[in-house]
């Protein structure tokens, strides 16, 4: 049997997922292949969590307007009717987002191979002819025409030999990595009423040299199983996110952290007392690592100047977040109401390469720039617009360089976008 799609897209992320669905919906025969046993990617991997805002509130008329496709929205609508809330900003259950999506892809058409690793790349006049994977205990191959790089780590492109920046431009250091864990056992009630002693504490402790963590402070989210706390608080700096040795001391360094802040918050901080270590992340958040090099590289002027541009495919607002790739703080810019800059699809084209188009966190952009679209909402209007435009290409015959941009757009604005 030859394994032959039009369209292989690599990583299963909010980005992989809502671009086999774009081009699910439009007939195309799209394989979707994770490393994993389900889909949502760093959500589900590195215990990310909530979603970062999506929304303006506009100044003239007070209306929320939801700045993503209506994928990304349905995901949240398919949550709710089995959580049966109708939360649609925030919070999410992992458990039910993995199942959800499970349902929506296999409802749209999109195949599905899970637990396999894209591990080699076959290119040939600058076409990926196939890819080659290690599934469970198989090695495949597999053959589309076109191909779509939602890897978070940009690693289909790289394997290809696509150009690619990592981290910063001036030194390649990228943001921090975070491994994100759960506590159990703990008494909400008192918490709640001991919230706010917990940073100066924090700082106090840091001053002392008792806490070894750079991060400036604890960074806790409400989850919703009674006595249990989300923690978004290890920080590990100066680790390439892309070199496997690294990335082992990162996650061995931030296993410390997580008991470093428990043992703090367990003796010192009234309703911690019977707490414990429920969970943590299957592994190390990654903020930040490859972006490829595109047609266009999106900035943080671009960002700050709101703007806009002819072959625009998103938009995005969530402040320009950037955690300290050397150690302590956390620096922010922030959107009025109102406010949305453009992302050009000439950031979803990596030089040289003419049937692959890349998603999510690893598209052509600054540093500065990333540490604003890299949330989850955006990551998944980006793979809704590239999973669409690979679609166009194919009903007419072009290929994804040379979509007819002003029709991929109409589609687009039809399914919610504000471009
Ligand atoms: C610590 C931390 C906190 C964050 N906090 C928030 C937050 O609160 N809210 C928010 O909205 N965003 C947050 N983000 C950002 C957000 O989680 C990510 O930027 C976003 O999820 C990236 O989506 P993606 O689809 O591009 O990639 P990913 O979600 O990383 O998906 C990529 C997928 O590709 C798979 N994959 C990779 N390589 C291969 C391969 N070779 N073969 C097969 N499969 C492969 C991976 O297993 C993964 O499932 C945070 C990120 C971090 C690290």
């Amino acid at each position: 049997m030859i394994n032959k799609y039009e369209l292989i897209v690599v990583g299963g992320g909010f980005a992989g997922v809502a671009a086999s669905i774009a081009a699910a919906k439009n007939g195309i025969n799209v394989l979707l292949v994770e490393k994993y046993n389900c889909l949502g990617g760093a959500a589900i991997n590195g215990l990310i969590m909530p979603f970062m805002p999506f929304h303006t509130i506009m100044p003239d008329t007070k209306e929320k307007k939801y700045l993503t496709g209506n994928i990304f929205l349905e995901i949240i609508e398919e949550m709710n009717k089995i959580s049966g809330t109708k939360n649609i900003d925030e919070k999410f259950d992992e458990e039910i987002l993995k199942l959800v999506l499970n349902r929506m892809t296999l409802k749209y058409g999109v195949h599905l191979l899970f637990d396999t690793t894209v591990t080699e790349v076959f290119v040939s006049n600058g076409k990926i002819t196939s890819v080659k994977a290690l599934g469970k205990s198989a090695l495949l191959e597999l053959y589309a025409d076109n191909f779509i790089d939602a890897t978070g780590d940009a690693e289909l492109s790289m394997l290809a030999g696509c150009g690619y920046k990592l981290g910063r431009e001036k030194d390649s250091l990228c943001q921090p990595m975070t491994l994100c864990f759960r506590m159990s056992g703990v008494d909400k009630e008192k918490y709640r009423k001991n919230h706010a002693k917990i940073n100066p504490l924090y700082k106090e402790f840091k001053e002392k040299g008792l806490i070894k963590n750079p991060r400036e402070d604890v960074l806790i989210f409400n989850n919703f199983n009674e006595g249990v706390l989300h923690f978004n608080s290890t920080r590990i700096v100066q680790k390439d996110p892309t070199d496997p040795f690294e990335v082992t001391m990162a996650e061995i360094e931030a296993r410390e952290q997580v008991f470093e802040l428990h043992n703090f918050l367990k003796e010192n901080i009234e309703g911690f007392e019977n707490s414990k270590i429920l969970s943590t992340a299957l592994q190390i958040g990654i903020r930040e690592s490859r972006k490829i090099e595109g047609e266009y590289t999106l900035t943080e002027e671009d960002l700050k100047s709101l703007a806009r541009f002819d072959d625009a495919i998103a938009v995005a607002n969530y402040d320009i977040d950037i955690h300290n790739p050397e150690g302590t703080g956390t620096s922010h810019y922030f959107f009025k109401n109102g406010e949305w800059y453009e992302i050009p699809y000439r950031c979803l084209i990596p030089k040289n390469m003419n049937n692959l188009l890349v998603a999510g966190r690893c598209i052509s952009s600054t540093h500065e720039a990333q540490a604003s679209y890299r949330i989850m909402p955006f990551c998944a209007e980006l793979g809704h617009a590239a999973g669409t435009a690979v679609a166009v290409a194919i009903k007419n015959n072009t290929n994804v360089r040379d979509v007819d941009i002003k029709q991929l757009q109409n589609i687009l604005r039809s399914e919610g976008f504000q471009i």
